[in-house]
């Protein structure tokens, strides 16, 4: 098969390997679409070290996938689980299903991962890929290919609104247009938020978020946008009534990650996502943290949310086309990764298309 084997940072070679055995509790799967992830950037320059044993290649990047069934081990097989053609999805994050988080079902903070696709294992900018087959989800009618391999960050996505426990009516700040934060958008009003604000550095972005149903946009850095506001907590206080009752942070900008403190107001809740540095912290005055009862999470991966998710994109509550804002066959994915990276142009989520 065709793959991308990412040897050392910057050199990514497009190679013929052979395609993956599958063991008796395996499928393999024909891809279809992956979805350039912000981490697949940082492996490919360097930036973070792989999840092998020695953080380094040879290793087939690529985590958010899509695909064809074309084989299925004689587990999966003998339960009638799957069949060659089922469209499905893959959830890259193998736990080890016997530690005390799995036990509880919280199988994002597993203490023993036994691999995560794309990143300690091959994953998925090649024409096949192999997974255990309790990590491959078929998918509701109506669920494309493209949205399938976005399922992966709108999990992450759908875990970290569940975690803001957004209350009917409230007012919603999130930071950071992203594919992620365009996602929690959507999601928020579709739990029930009242008015969701969406904070960012460019235009482009922010006016994708008002075509998705999100109330306000407000640019924090750019003067001459007709949406730029100096005094954040001000515009959010002039645009709702009030300081927020809800902050989602989607952006690894510690200016972000601090003022999500400023935005928001008595009894609230803040979700931090965005990965920042692992030298950076976060500055929070606890006496006034604990007069205005303030409740701060930090949320992970996307423990238990992958049936509601592929529901969701299936039932059309959310969007995920005007979030894929460019495709690049297997051939180009180190030219978009570097697009992604470097392109001034105006630009949200990459995907790359293996086959159609
Ligand atoms: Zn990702
Ligand atoms: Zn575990």
């Amino acid at each position: 098969m065709k793959a991308q084997v990412l040897y050392e940072p910057n050199v990514m070679k497009f190679e013929t390997v052979d395609i993956p055995q599958i063991a008796d509790n395996e499928v393999l799967v024909k891809i279809k679409t992956v979805g350039i992830c912000g981490s697949d950037i940082s492996y490919y320059y360097g930036h973070s070290p792989l999840g092998t044993a020695d953080g380094k290649g040879p290793l087939i990047i690529g985590h958010e996938m899509s695909g064809e069934v074309v084989e299925v081990g004689s587990i999966p097989g003998g339960m009638g689980l799957f069949v060659p053609g089922d469209r499905v999805t893959l959830n890259p994050v193998m736990q080890c299903n016997a530690c005390p988080a799995c036990l509880n079902g919280q199988f994002n903070v597993c203490s023993h991962m036994l691999g995560v696709l794309g990143v300690a294992n091959n994953g998925g900018f090649a024409e096949y890929c192999k997974v255990n087959y309790t990590h491959v989800y078929k998918l509701p009618e109506g669920v494309t290919y493209q949205d399938a391999a976005l399922a992966e960050p709108l999990a992450c996505a759908t875990y970290a609104i569940s975690q803001a426990d957004i209350k009917l009516g409230q007012t919603v700040v999130i930071f950071g247009p992203g594919g992620i934060g365009l996602m929690m958008a959507q999601l928020a009003k579709s739990v029930g938020a009242g008015k969701v604000i969406l904070v960012g550095r460019r235009d482009f972005p922010l006016n994708v978020g008002l075509k998705l149903g999100v109330d306000h946009v407000v640019n924090v850095a750019d003067t001459a946008s007709p949406y730029y506001a100096a005094d954040l907590p001000a515009k959010v206080t002039e645009l709702s009534g009030d300081l927020a009752e809800r902050c989602m942070v989607a952006t690894s900008n510690m200016n972000a990650l601090q003022e999500a403190l400023a935005v928001t107001g008595n009894r609230s809740t803040i979700v931090y996502f965005g990965l920042p540095g692992p030298e950076d912290e976060l500055k929070v005055n606890v006496l006034e943290a604990i007069n205005k009862d303030r409740i701060l999470k930090f949320s992970w991966l996307a423990p238990g949310t992958w049936d509601t998710v592929l529901k969701a994109i299936a039932a059309k509550k959310v969007s995920l086309d005007e979030i894929v804002t460019h495709k690049f066959p297997l051939e180009e994915v180190e030219k978009g990764i570097d697009f992604m990276k470097n392109s001034k142009e105006d630009k949200i989520k990459g995907v790359i298309v293996v086959s159609e």
